[in-house]
């Protein structure tokens, strides 16, 4: 089974990411965290992307495409794939379509977590992520300095700011937004502003 995860930045894709990829034992294909490593990693791609990234615009297709291939081509497609953060322009929809064509395979399940814009901008600058467990801590991360779960120091996105993030929305809306048309019907809609459990909860019964 391949799902996409679809929804803008700070509708808690990558928290019900990594809750559905150990649920369902799919492979996760990440780009954000992949665009995260490469920076941290010191690649040139990780160089190029990060000038991108820092001003809260999307990376170049052409550079997703590169790290994309690299990682399916290598990677384990047995029990399916979850993308959280790609497809993001309707050129990567295309790519993506091809790509999986090319194994037989398809996109299964197409789910959109809808979150209002006010909700999106206090969660992207309130949460904070821990550098050991990399687990995502929402609304009241603030007041926290150590993970609640494994006690590893926790910290803010460079990307998280209020200015950065007006600029993601921005792009979300002008150049994300109609990967939705790409998959027309296929989509389903889930209100993303629920609290975790009952986001999860929508998102297996959408899934099962
Ligand atoms: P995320 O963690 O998914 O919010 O991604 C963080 C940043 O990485 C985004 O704001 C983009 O700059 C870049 N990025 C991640 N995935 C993509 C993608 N599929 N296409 C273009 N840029 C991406």
């Amino acid at each position: 089974m391949n799902i996409v995860l679809l929804g803008a930045p700070g509708a808690g894709k990558g928290t019900q990411a990594q809750f559905l990829t150990d649920h369902y034992h799919l492979k996760l294909v990440g780009t954000g965290d992949m665009f995260r490593k490469a920076v941290t990693d010191k690649t040139e791609l990780g160089a190029k992307a990060h000038v991108y990234m820092q001003a809260g615009k999307l990376v170049p297709d052409e550079l997703v495409f590169g790290i994309i291939q690299d990682n399916l081509t290598h990677g384990d497609w047995e029990k399916g794939l979850l993308f959280d953060g790609f497809p993001r322009t309707v050129l990567q929809a295309q790519e993506l379509d091809r790509i999986v064509g090319t194994k037989g395979a398809k996109i299964d399940k197409v789910i959109f977590m809808s979150v209002p814009r006010e909700m999106l901008i206090q969660r992207l600058t309130n949460r904070r992520t821990c550098h050991s467990c990399r687990r995502i801590f929402g609304s009241d991360a603030r007041e926290i300095k150590d993970c609640p779960v494994c006690g590893g120091s926790l910290f803010q996105r460079g990307d998280d700011t209020a200015v950065t993030v007006s600029k993601r929305l921005k792009e979300y809306e002008c150049k994300t937004q109609p990967v939705l048309d790409h998959y027309g019907s296929k989509v389903v809609h889930i209100d993303g502003s629920l609290t975790i459990d009952e986001v999860t909860k929508k998102l297996i019964s959408s899934i099962e």
